[in-house]
């Protein structure tokens, strides 16, 4: 699919964790604790009240509609800042510094006050109820490959505490304290990026600029991406909690395709007239004597609607993995009712008889989809509600919303997308003036730019411009230097390709390319600056010791059998010479280029080129010399 043609927009949000010493707003550690280290608990009720609020936002009320009582797991590690008992402190200056250098790192202008505000949050991930953000930095941005993607804001924000567990029934929610107040920084580009290929390239180079400053938090958890993404025709949505770095490219397209086959269904369904009813029938006498577990779990009751001129919608994927009745089922799920359709029935224990009189309760013809879920009355009833909103929706548009990354690559609904957030002043935090001294001693203290490490290795390793910028944007810029400084042999656009086309290559292959660590790579190019095998073999190496990652590349040269003989290899090379002798007499020395197509045929990958072809010139010059001295007897 062309990205450029379908319009794409798309826009990211980072999050990432600050290793600093203490939290954002109190003196506890950053540090996460073992859940069972907990020293006490507390509970709280949903507090959201609308008065609070002012107008009620849509996915605030959503959210509202699942009462929930929310337990904290507190530690000897946090203090009554983090359980709500107590102001916070005022912002942690460590925190403000790390923020300000990576706004320098991103050509962004740092505000001249840091005001503290309050962003409402009503999942009690918050024990207070709101989030507490900072704005430090605006209009910034990068260069890619594709082209300059702006960098709006930069933030300062408390981590929120993490969701452990739901307790027993789904209505009370378990979080622990460990993380709430860790310094985030929030990064939000423009909707600049055009393709899923630059998508995932500036979410690197993020993450690079991030971690060249030394103070971030590493590891799975500490750092944590949002997608914009919208479609010409489509809508704006949003995909949260992207953990995999390598997984962004792969959601932007998954949500290309979303959203485009919902395009086709949206028109598929105006053709048909299709139509919602909006009754819901009670369709557990049907079930009186079922076999299906499912019915059988959920105490025999069964609520079902009849959605009219749907048959084959919702068995229809819509992405990998997923159909239109997933996107359906997802919002059944919100309020615990599991829910299934004529399109996939009989299945699940439900017979053909079953679904004849499921039909028949409906008067649906084989145009129409019934759709059943197996829950109490008082699920079931929001449950279809929900559904038939979202199949209306389907007729007419496609829905704004926040989408939950799946390990995939594609996504689940999560809830209606937010309005923009309204904010609040934190008054209990004071303002944080930023003085022009601070800024010029960050500003000394910088690390290196890509722009000027691009500079460096042209300088150093006489790269083009094109390879110089490829690799001082890849992540294993360090590593290539590595090499470069341990064998001095080794052409540095081979290094390059090797960690930038090659490794692309072989993940397009579905290479598990990441099983291949730095010592992988250095003990390979010196096996190659022994001359131990021919460069051309670098991809197949790397391929086999993704496969088999203990093995040492010693063995593995040996085992792909590249490891040549060079006595073997001088004697091929004059077993071919001395075949083509009248060849060799009448082109002299002219001879070695065609010769080097055939010699290569039989030696490609084993030796390298280069040895090759001075053994061939070799070898010509011998038999011109011989046909010399013939020539003179
Ligand atoms: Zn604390």
């Amino acid at each position: 699919m062309d990205d450029h043609k379908i319009g794409l927009k798309a826009g990211l949000e980072i999050h990432q964790q600050l290793d600093t010493r203490t939290k954002l707003f109190c003196k506890c550690p950053t540090m996460l604790r073992d859940k069972k280290e907990s020293t006490f608990s507390f509970k709280r009720y949903l507090r959201a009240s609308k008065s609070e609020m002012g107008e009620v936002d849509e996915a605030a009320l959503e959210e509202e509609k699942y009462s929930r009582t929310f337990i904290y797991k507190a530690y000897d590690s946090t203090c009554l800042v983090e359980n709500d008992e107590q102001p916070p402190g005022e912002l942690n200056p460590e925190a403000v510094d790390i923020a300000l250098e990576v706004a320098l790192l991103l050509n962004m202008n740092p505000v001249d006050e840091v005001h503290t505000m309050r962003k409402i949050v009503i999942d009690g991930s918050n024990t207070c109820g709101f989030q507490r953000t900072a704005l430090v930095a605006t209009d910034g941005g990068i260069e890619t490959e594709e082209g300059f993607v702006g960098v709006d804001s930069l933030c300062l924000e408390e981590d929120a505490a993490s969701k452990i567990e739901t307790e027993g029934s789904s209505d009370a929610v378990v979080y622990s304290l460990d993380r709430l107040g860790i310094p985030l920084v929030e990064i939000g580009t423009a909707p600049d990026i055009r393709t899923a290929d630059q998508a995932k390239k500036v979410a690197e180079q993020l993450g690079m600029i991030l971690r060249s400053t030394g103070k971030v938090k590493r590891g799975l958890g500490t750092i944590r991406q949002d997608i914009n993404i919208s479609i010409e025709d489509g809508a704006r949505v949003e995909i949260k909690g992207v953990q995999n770095l390598r997984l962004i490219g792969k959601i932007v397209e998954n949500e290309v395709t979303r959203q485009t086959n919902l395009i086709k269904l949206r028109e598929e369904l105006k053709r048909r007239r299709a139509r919602v009813e909006r009754q819901i029938e009670d369709l557990s006498d049907i079930f009186a004597n079922t076999t299906s577990k499912v019915i059988k779990r959920a105490g025999g009751k069964v609520f079902g609607i009849c959605l009219r001129g749907f048959a084959g919608i919702l068995g229809t994927e819509i992405q990998p993995g997923r159909r239109f009745g997933s996107e359906l089922a997802d919002f059944a799920n919100k309020y615990g009712a599991g829910l299934m359709h004529t399109d996939e029935l009989p299945a699940y224990g439900i017979s053909e008889e079953e679904v004849v009189r499921l039909k028949r309760t409906f008067d649906a013809t084989e145009d129409d989809c019934v759709v059943i879920v197996a829950a109490e009355r008082e699920r079931a009833e929001p449950a279809l509600k929900a559904v038939l909103r979202r199949a209306e929706d389907a007729m007419r548009e496609i829905p704004k919303e926040t989408r939950r990354a799946l390990p995939t690559g594609s996504s689940a609904y999560m809830r209606p997308l937010p309005g923009a957030a309204r904010m609040y002043p934190e008054t209990d935090v004071p303002p944080v003036e930023i003085d022009k001294q601070r800024l010029q001693y960050i500003k000394s203290k910088l690390p290196e730019t890509f722009e000027h490490r691009k500079a460096r290795y042209k300088e150093k390793f006489g790269l083009n411009d094109e390879l110089a910028d490829k690799i001082s944007r890849n992540p294993h810029f360090s590593l290539f230097e590595r090499i470069m400084e341990s064998y001095e042999n080794i052409p540095a656009t081979l290094v390059v390709r090797t960690l930038t086309d090659t490794l692309a290559e072989l993940m397009q292959e579905e290479i598990e390319v990441e099983k291949l660590e730095d010592h992988h790579f250095m003990d390979m190019f010196k096996q190659l600056s022994a001359n131990a095998f021919g460069k051309e073999a670098v991809p197949e190496i790397l391929k086999f010791m993704a496969k088999q990652p203990e093995m040492s590349i010693k063995k593995a040269i040996e085992e792909i059998g590249l490891r040549a003989d060079m006595k073997e290899v001088k004697q091929l090379i004059e077993d071919i010479v001395n075949s083509k002798k009248d060849f060799v007499r009448e082109k002299g020395a002219k001879a070695v280029g065609p010769l080097m197509g055939v010699v290569m045929k039989e030696l490609r990958g084993k030796v390298d080129g280069k040895m090759i072809n001075k053994i061939l010139e070799e070898k010509v010059k011998e038999v011109m010399v011989r046909a010399t001295s013939h020539d003179s007897e």
